[in-house]
């Protein structure tokens, strides 16, 4: 992994920050480093005047970068599209190497799903540097932060963008990474990543929910950089990954992109990458979104789909959710799912995901701990492992596909978030032998059986009774 920066000269005068609240709009420039509009407190988006951007006159142009890939700011997948995030100078992007993923066609997961052959795609985000597509938007919000010169950076996280974060900051030696987990929220594969790369790991007795809360105080207090997803920065990197499904589609758009919901970043990222394409002319089509909740974590299923909250033309009744949250609080509800990376019940990006949902015909499903389990295990037998929370877009579109909302000729992207060695407790458990080990892990999450488990054998030591073995089962 090498530590770049390209040579190349970009300009940053077509971006600017702009609030999200139609009825505010102030506009920020690049430069200033906020995480919500200082007028209204609403999120803030990265616009562009793209009358100032070079941009390719079609998206099949973009390919002819990647013959440049010695130069860094082509090898990486998220900097390759830098035409479509024209926010730093193309000299100061900085890269690790990420996004250079994958989509697969995955003939297996689809017949589980309920996809004719040829019709199921998986985009493989676990081949990240640091494991999950975080870094995709970790190395977006890292350059901005080196741009206005910050010396150390804040999250906090369920796993993955902690793990992203520290890895910049330790690749790079430019940041000091400063973490906020929850306790005993965090799987050890995440956690372990951090700790190994060295970032300053805050434990704070509370879940995600809390730990977030108070990051977004301290950071402020003590002028930390934050990159959580709130950071509009990170999101222009996440869109990329949509840049590359289309580009792998041979820049065919999709019926339906499948994303697990938790912050929200992605599905808000997806959707402002394919309205910017449509807007510039670049793509014909929007595909259809959905976004997955998991059943123990699902705000977004309970308002859009029970509570009809809408983005409304930009005016989207958010008291709704303010409402709902309070009930959350009044009964001590807390957000419960084995699917940890989605384990959040106050998604900050809930608001621009509306807009997404409005601008991608979307809908919003849920699943159960039992049901991703079950898809993850499919997933892994395909040949692609992934952890929980990734296997909820896999869920969610068997589900879809059973309530005839996808249907089985459509051409549908699941994307998978996460590598599978992030949660390896969740996987052994469900495949285990021991009864034990299986109600501990996976008990409590309302998961009754295995049905795609792989169980291990056990035979006593003996030549004849491994042999035996063997022909039995194989
Ligand atoms: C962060 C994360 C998610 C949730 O993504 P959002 O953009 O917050 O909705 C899902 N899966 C994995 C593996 C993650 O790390
Ligand atoms: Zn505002």
């Amino acid at each position: 992994m090498s530590v770049s920066t390209s040579v190349q000269n970009g300009t940053t005068t077509a971006a600017f920050q702009r609030c999200l609240n139609i009825d505010c709009g102030a506009t920020y420039d690049v430069g200033e480093v906020l995480t919500r509009c200082p007028k209204c407190f609403d999120l803030l988006d990265v616009a562009y005047d793209w009358n100032k951007v070079a941009l390719p006159s079609k998206l099949s142009d973009l390919e002819a970068l990647w013959s440049r890939r010695h130069d860094p700011l082509r090898f990486s997948g998220v900097w390759r599209f830098h035409e479509l995030l024209p926010y730093a100078p193309a000299n100061r992007v900085i890269t690790v190497g990420e996004g250079q993923t994958l989509l697969q066609q995955a003939d297996f997961v689809a017949k589980y799903v309920g996809l004719k052959p040829g019709q199921l795609y998986l985009q493989y985000e676990g081949m990240n540097p640091s494991g999950s597509f975080k870094d995709n938007g970790m190395c977006a919000a890292f350059t901005h932060a080196h741009m206005v010169g910050a010396k150390r950076a804040a999250c906090a996280s369920t796993g993955n963008t902690s793990a992203s974060l520290a890895m910049y900051c330790a690749v790079t030696q430019l940041m000091k990474a400063i973490i906020f987990i929850g306790s005993g929220k965090i799987s050890y594969g995440k956690l372990s990543q951090a700790l190994e790369y060295g970032a300053l790991t805050v434990q704070i007795a509370g879940d995600f929910d809390d730990a977030m809360a108070r990051v977004q105080e301290i950071s402020k207090e003590l002028g930390i950089y934050l990159v959580n997803s709130v950071n509009p920065f990170r999101l222009e990197g996440q869109k990329t990954v949509m840049f590359r499904v289309l580009e792998a589609l041979r820049w065919e758009v999709p019926d339906w992109i499948v994303v697990p919901g938790g912050n929200l970043g992605n599905s808000s990222a997806f959707g402002k990458a394919f309205l910017e394409l449509k807007e510039l002319g670049l793509i014909n089509r929007i595909p259809r979104l959905a976004v997955i909740n998991a059943a123990g974590a699902d705000t977004l299923d309970v308002l859009y789909n029970q509570r009809n909250l809408r983005w409304s033309r930009g005016r989207p009744r958010m008291e709704i959710a303010c409402w709902y949250y309070d009930e959350l609080d009044r009964d001590h509800v807390k957000a419960d799912t084995i699917a940890s990376a989605i384990e959040i019940n106050r998604p900050v990006n809930l608001k621009k995901c509306l807009r997404a949902l409005d601008a991608c015909d979307g809908v919003v499903r849920k699943v159960n701990d039992q049901e991703i389990l079950d898809a993850k295990a499919q997933v892994g037998a395909g040949g692609i492992g992934c952890e929980p929370a990734s296997a909820a877009s896999v869920a969610g579109a068997k589900l879809l596909r059973q309530q005839g909302v996808i249907g089985s000729d459509d051409r549908v992207v699941c994307i998978l978030t996460g590598h599978q060695l992030k949660d390896p407790t969740a996987t052994v458990a469900y495949h285990t032998t021991d009864q034990d080990q299986f109600e501990e892990v996976l008990g409590s999450r309302g998961v009754t059986r295995a049905s795609y488990a792989n169980r291990a054998i056990a035979v006593p030591n003996q030549m004849d009774a491994i042999i035996k073995a063997i022909q039995l089962y194989s």
